[in-house]
Protein backbone atom coordinates (compact mmCIF):
# COMPACT_ATOMS: atom_id res chain seq x y z
CA UNK A 1 0.00 0.00 0.00
CA UNK A 2 1.20 3.42 -1.31
CA UNK A 3 0.84 6.18 1.36
CA UNK A 4 1.49 9.63 0.24
CA UNK A 5 3.80 11.24 2.69
CA UNK A 6 1.33 14.25 2.91
CA UNK A 7 -1.20 12.65 3.74
CA UNK A 8 0.12 11.24 6.75
CA UNK A 9 1.58 14.54 7.72
CA UNK A 10 -2.04 16.47 7.23
CA UNK A 11 -3.51 12.76 9.20
CA UNK A 12 -1.05 13.39 12.08
CA UNK A 13 -1.66 17.07 12.40
CA UNK A 14 -5.72 16.29 12.38
CA UNK A 15 -5.63 14.33 15.65
CA UNK A 16 -4.63 14.86 19.08
CA UNK A 17 -2.46 11.86 20.65
CA UNK A 18 -4.36 12.14 24.00
CA UNK A 19 -7.55 11.33 21.54
CA UNK A 20 -6.42 8.74 20.00
CA UNK A 21 -4.81 7.18 23.19
CA UNK A 22 -8.26 7.33 24.67
CA UNK A 23 -9.87 5.39 21.67
CA UNK A 24 -7.38 3.06 22.07
CA UNK A 25 -8.63 2.20 25.42
CA UNK A 26 -5.33 3.85 27.51
CA UNK A 27 -6.64 5.39 30.63
CA UNK A 28 -5.51 9.45 30.06
CA UNK A 29 -4.16 10.45 33.64
CA UNK A 30 -2.62 14.08 33.92
CA UNK A 31 -0.94 13.99 30.00
CA UNK A 32 0.53 10.29 31.07
CA UNK A 33 -0.62 6.23 30.03
CA UNK A 34 0.22 3.08 31.21
CA UNK A 35 3.19 1.55 29.02
CA UNK A 36 1.79 -0.74 26.33
CA UNK A 37 4.79 -3.40 27.66
CA UNK A 38 3.92 -3.64 31.58
CA UNK A 39 5.95 -6.64 32.28
CA UNK A 40 8.60 -3.97 31.87
CA UNK A 41 7.76 -1.75 34.38
CA UNK A 42 7.86 -2.70 38.36
CA UNK A 43 4.33 -3.19 39.25
CA UNK A 44 2.90 -3.60 35.92
CA UNK A 45 3.33 0.60 35.57
CA UNK A 46 0.68 1.30 37.96
CA UNK A 47 2.06 4.63 37.75
CA UNK A 48 2.01 5.46 34.58
CA UNK A 49 5.29 6.04 32.51
CA UNK A 50 4.56 7.07 29.21
CA UNK A 51 3.97 10.94 28.69
CA UNK A 52 2.05 12.38 26.03
CA UNK A 53 2.88 15.69 24.57
CA UNK A 54 -0.54 17.06 22.53
CA UNK A 55 2.10 19.97 21.70
CA UNK A 56 4.60 18.05 19.33
CA UNK A 57 2.22 14.95 18.67
CA UNK A 58 4.38 12.39 20.43
CA UNK A 59 4.35 9.82 23.06
CA UNK A 60 7.53 8.52 25.48
CA UNK A 61 7.98 6.12 27.78
CA UNK A 62 10.52 6.85 30.32
CA UNK A 63 12.18 2.95 30.87
CA UNK A 64 11.59 1.20 27.12
CA UNK A 65 13.99 3.11 24.71
CA UNK A 66 11.46 1.68 22.06
CA UNK A 67 8.24 2.96 23.05
CA UNK A 68 8.40 6.48 21.53
CA UNK A 69 7.16 8.14 18.27
CA UNK A 70 3.86 9.27 16.88
CA UNK A 71 0.35 8.76 16.97
CA UNK A 72 1.09 6.35 14.30
CA UNK A 73 3.40 4.82 15.99
CA UNK A 74 1.57 4.38 19.10
CA UNK A 75 -1.39 2.21 17.12
CA UNK A 76 1.41 0.31 15.71
CA UNK A 77 2.65 -0.64 19.02
CA UNK A 78 -0.97 -1.37 20.97
CA UNK A 79 -2.39 -3.16 18.23
CA UNK A 80 0.32 -4.97 16.84
CA UNK A 81 0.19 -3.77 13.58
CA UNK A 82 1.79 -2.90 10.81
CA UNK A 83 2.27 1.01 9.92
CA UNK A 84 0.07 1.11 7.19
CA UNK A 85 -2.15 -0.86 9.05
CA UNK A 86 -2.20 2.03 11.62
CA UNK A 87 -2.36 4.95 9.27
CA UNK A 88 -5.85 2.73 7.78
CA UNK A 89 -6.82 2.40 11.07
CA UNK A 90 -6.69 6.14 12.31
CA UNK A 91 -8.27 7.27 9.02
CA UNK A 92 -11.31 4.79 9.80
CA UNK A 93 -11.27 6.06 13.30
CA UNK A 94 -10.82 9.60 13.22
CA UNK A 95 -12.32 10.80 9.50
CA UNK A 96 -11.76 14.73 10.44
CA UNK A 97 -12.11 15.54 6.84
CA UNK A 98 -14.56 13.75 5.60
CA UNK A 99 -18.48 15.41 6.36
CA UNK A 100 -20.25 12.78 6.06
CA UNK A 101 -18.43 10.27 8.19
CA UNK A 102 -18.52 12.57 10.88
CA UNK A 103 -21.13 12.24 14.00
CA UNK A 104 -24.07 14.51 13.22
CA UNK A 105 -22.92 16.81 16.03
CA UNK A 106 -19.69 17.47 13.95
CA UNK A 107 -21.69 18.13 10.62
CA UNK A 108 -23.69 21.04 12.10
CA UNK A 109 -20.84 23.23 11.78
CA UNK A 110 -21.21 23.15 8.32
CA UNK A 111 -24.83 23.85 7.55
CA UNK A 112 -25.59 26.98 5.57
CA UNK A 113 -27.20 29.48 8.03
CA UNK A 114 -30.87 29.12 8.48
CA UNK A 115 -31.76 32.55 7.23
CA UNK A 116 -32.68 35.18 9.81
CA UNK A 117 -35.95 36.49 8.28
CA UNK A 118 -37.01 33.03 7.66
CA UNK A 119 -37.36 33.00 4.40
CA UNK A 120 -36.46 29.99 2.45
CA UNK A 121 -34.04 30.23 0.50
CA UNK A 122 -32.35 27.47 -2.43
CA UNK A 123 -30.64 25.84 0.31
CA UNK A 124 -26.35 26.09 -0.77
CA UNK A 125 -24.56 22.32 -0.49
CA UNK A 126 -21.58 23.04 1.43
CA UNK A 127 -19.11 20.88 -1.42
CA UNK A 128 -17.52 18.23 1.19
CA UNK A 129 -14.21 18.36 -0.98
CA UNK A 130 -13.98 22.35 -0.13
CA UNK A 131 -14.79 22.07 3.62
CA UNK A 132 -12.72 18.98 3.94
CA UNK A 133 -9.91 21.28 2.00
CA UNK A 134 -10.69 24.55 4.63
CA UNK A 135 -10.59 22.30 7.99
CA UNK A 136 -7.41 20.96 6.80
CA UNK A 137 -5.46 24.57 6.03
CA UNK A 138 -7.06 25.65 9.30
CA UNK A 139 -5.38 22.85 11.38
CA UNK A 140 -2.23 23.21 9.69
CA UNK A 141 -2.30 26.92 10.12
CA UNK A 142 -3.27 26.57 13.94
CA UNK A 143 -0.20 24.22 14.22
CA UNK A 144 1.97 26.72 13.10
CA UNK A 145 1.19 29.17 16.42
CA UNK A 146 3.07 28.99 19.45
CA UNK A 147 1.56 28.89 22.46
CA UNK A 148 1.89 32.51 24.57
CA UNK A 149 4.84 32.49 26.56
CA UNK A 150 5.35 34.90 29.45
CA UNK A 151 6.16 38.40 29.14
CA UNK A 152 5.52 39.01 25.41
CA UNK A 153 3.16 41.38 24.10
CA UNK A 154 -0.03 39.02 23.03
CA UNK A 155 0.49 38.29 27.23
CA UNK A 156 0.59 41.54 28.48
CA UNK A 157 -2.25 42.37 26.22
CA UNK A 158 -4.43 39.23 27.65
CA UNK A 159 -2.89 39.99 31.28
CA UNK A 160 -4.37 43.71 31.26
CA UNK A 161 -7.53 42.35 30.26
CA UNK A 162 -6.83 39.94 33.22
CA UNK A 163 -7.04 36.67 31.46
CA UNK A 164 -4.17 34.62 32.78
CA UNK A 165 -1.65 31.66 31.94
CA UNK A 166 -3.85 28.96 33.08
CA UNK A 167 -6.44 30.03 30.68
CA UNK A 168 -4.33 30.84 27.70
CA UNK A 169 -3.43 26.92 28.36
CA UNK A 170 -6.72 25.59 28.80
CA UNK A 171 -8.40 27.41 25.66
CA UNK A 172 -5.34 26.91 23.75
CA UNK A 173 -4.40 30.20 22.84
CA UNK A 174 -2.31 30.83 19.92
CA UNK A 175 0.08 33.36 18.82
CA UNK A 176 1.73 34.03 14.87
CA UNK A 177 5.32 34.35 16.27
CA UNK A 178 6.99 34.56 13.21
CA UNK A 179 4.58 36.11 10.52
CA UNK A 180 7.16 35.69 7.66
CA UNK A 181 7.31 32.08 8.27
CA UNK A 182 4.47 30.93 8.37
CA UNK A 183 3.30 33.27 5.60
CA UNK A 184 6.10 30.87 3.12
CA UNK A 185 4.77 27.70 4.67
CA UNK A 186 1.40 27.99 4.26
CA UNK A 187 1.98 29.14 0.38
CA UNK A 188 4.41 26.55 -0.29
CA UNK A 189 2.03 23.77 1.17
CA UNK A 190 -1.22 25.05 -0.63
CA UNK A 191 -0.93 27.67 -2.59
CA UNK A 192 -2.68 30.94 -2.92
CA UNK A 193 -5.41 30.07 -4.45
CA UNK A 194 -6.61 27.49 -1.83
CA UNK A 195 -5.27 30.05 1.37
CA UNK A 196 -7.72 32.71 -0.37
CA UNK A 197 -10.19 30.14 -0.81
CA UNK A 198 -9.95 29.23 3.12
CA UNK A 199 -10.00 32.85 3.59
CA UNK A 200 -6.57 33.24 5.13
CA UNK A 201 -4.86 35.15 2.81
CA UNK A 202 -6.32 38.72 1.46
CA UNK A 203 -6.34 39.74 -2.14
CA UNK A 204 -2.87 40.84 -2.14
CA UNK A 205 -1.83 37.58 -1.50
CA UNK A 206 -0.92 37.86 2.17
CA UNK A 207 -1.82 35.98 4.97
CA UNK A 208 -4.41 38.42 6.29
CA UNK A 209 -3.33 38.42 10.44
CA UNK A 210 -0.15 40.88 10.05
CA UNK A 211 -1.40 43.01 12.48
CA UNK A 212 -3.50 40.03 14.28
CA UNK A 213 -1.18 37.98 15.71
CA UNK A 214 -3.37 36.28 18.92
CA UNK A 215 -5.55 33.89 17.80
CA UNK A 216 -8.24 32.27 19.39
CA UNK A 217 -9.14 28.87 18.39
CA UNK A 218 -12.30 27.43 18.40
CA UNK A 219 -12.92 23.95 20.00
CA UNK A 220 -15.40 21.65 19.59
CA UNK A 221 -16.28 18.91 22.18
CA UNK A 222 -13.17 16.96 20.80
CA UNK A 223 -10.64 20.09 21.57
CA UNK A 224 -10.81 20.38 17.95
CA UNK A 225 -10.25 23.59 16.43
CA UNK A 226 -12.21 24.57 13.08
CA UNK A 227 -12.56 27.70 13.32
CA UNK A 228 -11.05 30.87 14.98
CA UNK A 229 -11.10 34.88 15.73
CA UNK A 230 -7.95 36.78 15.29
CA UNK A 231 -6.96 39.76 17.42
CA UNK A 232 -5.22 42.96 17.75
CA UNK A 233 -3.06 43.45 20.58
CA UNK A 234 -1.53 46.92 19.35
CA UNK A 235 -3.95 49.88 20.08
CA UNK A 236 -5.44 51.83 17.70
CA UNK A 237 -5.78 48.73 15.10
CA UNK A 238 -8.73 48.62 13.38
CA UNK A 239 -10.95 46.59 13.30
CA UNK A 240 -9.55 44.42 16.65
CA UNK A 241 -10.97 41.36 15.99
CA UNK A 242 -11.07 39.22 12.22
CA UNK A 243 -13.63 36.77 11.74
CA UNK A 244 -12.76 33.27 9.76
CA UNK A 245 -15.87 33.60 7.09
CA UNK A 246 -18.60 31.05 8.08
CA UNK A 247 -15.86 31.50 12.31
CA UNK A 248 -19.20 32.07 13.89
CA UNK A 249 -20.66 28.68 12.92
CA UNK A 250 -20.01 27.18 16.75
CA UNK A 251 -20.19 29.58 19.84
CA UNK A 252 -16.71 29.75 21.10
CA UNK A 253 -15.99 26.93 24.28
CA UNK A 254 -19.29 25.28 22.68
CA UNK A 255 -18.07 21.85 24.86
CA UNK A 256 -19.58 23.70 27.60
CA UNK A 257 -22.84 22.85 26.04
CA UNK A 258 -22.73 19.20 26.89
CA UNK A 259 -26.56 18.13 27.83
CA UNK A 260 -25.90 18.45 31.34
CA UNK A 261 -27.71 20.34 33.69
CA UNK A 262 -25.94 23.42 35.01
CA UNK A 263 -25.94 27.29 34.48
CA UNK A 264 -23.68 28.25 31.57
CA UNK A 265 -22.76 32.20 30.82
CA UNK A 266 -23.65 33.33 27.65
CA UNK A 267 -20.83 36.13 26.49
CA UNK A 268 -20.57 38.51 23.49
CA UNK A 269 -17.23 38.40 22.04
CA UNK A 270 -14.24 36.23 23.19
CA UNK A 271 -12.59 38.58 25.57
CA UNK A 272 -15.98 38.86 27.44
CA UNK A 273 -15.90 34.83 27.99
CA UNK A 274 -12.49 34.11 28.41
CA UNK A 275 -12.99 36.78 31.61
CA UNK A 276 -15.48 34.48 32.68
CA UNK A 277 -13.48 31.21 32.01
CA UNK A 278 -10.98 32.59 33.81
CA UNK A 279 -12.81 33.19 37.51
CA UNK A 280 -13.82 29.76 36.91
CA UNK A 281 -17.63 30.19 35.06
CA UNK A 282 -19.33 28.10 32.46
CA UNK A 283 -18.97 30.15 29.82
CA UNK A 284 -19.97 30.66 25.95
CA UNK A 285 -19.23 33.03 23.46
CA UNK A 286 -20.49 34.61 20.60
CA UNK A 287 -18.75 36.21 18.38
CA UNK A 288 -20.62 39.72 17.91
CA UNK A 289 -23.79 41.10 19.71
CA UNK A 290 -25.77 39.79 16.19
CA UNK A 291 -24.33 36.77 15.54
CA UNK A 292 -26.48 34.29 17.81
CA UNK A 293 -27.79 31.16 15.70
CA UNK A 294 -31.57 30.28 16.09
CA UNK A 295 -30.04 26.68 15.20
CA UNK A 296 -28.00 27.39 18.14
CA UNK A 297 -30.66 27.15 20.84
CA UNK A 298 -31.01 23.16 21.01
CA UNK A 299 -27.64 23.21 22.09
CA UNK A 300 -28.08 24.94 25.43
CA UNK A 301 -30.65 21.89 26.01
CA UNK A 302 -30.41 20.77 30.05
CA UNK A 303 -28.69 24.51 30.30
CA UNK A 304 -30.18 27.56 32.63
CA UNK A 305 -28.39 30.42 30.70
CA UNK A 306 -27.24 33.35 32.48
CA UNK A 307 -27.49 36.27 29.06
CA UNK A 308 -24.28 38.46 29.57
CA UNK A 309 -24.17 40.62 26.93
CA UNK A 310 -22.74 44.77 26.57
CA UNK A 311 -24.74 46.61 28.74
CA UNK A 312 -25.64 49.20 25.81
CA UNK A 313 -28.30 49.42 23.36
CA UNK A 314 -27.05 46.84 20.95
CA UNK A 315 -26.45 44.61 23.89
CA UNK A 316 -29.93 44.95 25.79
CA UNK A 317 -31.89 44.27 22.13
CA UNK A 318 -29.46 41.40 21.55
CA UNK A 319 -30.97 40.25 25.00
CA UNK A 320 -34.46 40.41 24.19
CA UNK A 321 -34.46 38.85 21.06
CA UNK A 322 -31.97 35.67 22.70
CA UNK A 323 -34.43 35.49 25.52
CA UNK A 324 -37.23 34.79 23.68
CA UNK A 325 -35.71 32.25 22.01
CA UNK A 326 -34.46 30.45 25.01
CA UNK A 327 -37.99 31.08 26.77
CA UNK A 328 -39.52 29.84 23.94
CA UNK A 329 -37.52 26.26 23.65
CA UNK A 330 -38.35 25.99 27.38
CA UNK A 331 -35.03 27.06 28.33
CA UNK A 332 -34.67 28.73 31.39
CA UNK A 333 -33.18 32.04 30.96
CA UNK A 334 -32.14 35.19 32.84
CA UNK A 335 -30.07 38.17 32.57
CA UNK A 336 -26.88 39.41 34.62
CA UNK A 337 -27.40 41.41 37.26
CA UNK A 338 -30.71 40.61 37.21
CA UNK A 339 -32.10 41.21 40.51
CA UNK A 340 -28.28 41.48 42.61
CA UNK A 341 -26.94 44.01 44.37
CA UNK A 342 -26.25 47.28 42.36
CA UNK A 343 -22.70 47.43 42.50
CA UNK A 344 -22.60 44.16 40.12
CA UNK A 345 -24.32 45.12 38.02
CA UNK A 346 -22.63 46.55 34.30
CA UNK A 347 -22.81 50.12 34.04
CA UNK A 348 -23.99 51.73 30.73
CA UNK A 349 -21.17 51.32 28.26
CA UNK A 350 -19.60 48.15 30.48
CA UNK A 351 -19.09 45.00 29.57
CA UNK A 352 -18.35 41.73 31.51
CA UNK A 353 -14.67 42.39 30.87
CA UNK A 354 -14.86 46.06 32.38
CA UNK A 355 -16.99 45.19 34.62
CA UNK A 356 -14.40 42.22 36.21
CA UNK A 357 -11.21 44.35 36.05
CA UNK A 358 -13.15 47.27 37.54
CA UNK A 359 -12.70 49.09 34.42
CA UNK A 360 -15.04 52.67 34.66
CA UNK A 361 -16.73 53.09 31.05
ZN1 LIG B 1 7.56 1.17 29.06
Amino acid sequence: MFVKRDHIESLKASLSITLVAERLGYRVIRGKIRCPYPGRHAHGDRTPSVSLSEEKGLFNCWVCPDVRGDVIRLVEITKNISFPEAVRYLEEEFKPWDVSAQPVRAREFYEPPVPENGKVEKKEKADPAKVKERSEIIYSFLKMLSPIEENTPAARYLASRKIFKKTWQKMLLRVIHDYPKINSALLELYGLEKLQGAGLFNDKGHLRYYKHPLIFPYLDEDNRALFFQARAIEAGVEPKELNLRAANAIPYNKKVLNGEPGWVYLCEGVIDTLTLIDRGFEAVGIPGVKSFKHEWVHLFKNKKVVLCLDQDEAGRNATAVIRNLFTGAHIECVVFGEGITPHFQMKEGQDINDLFRGKRS
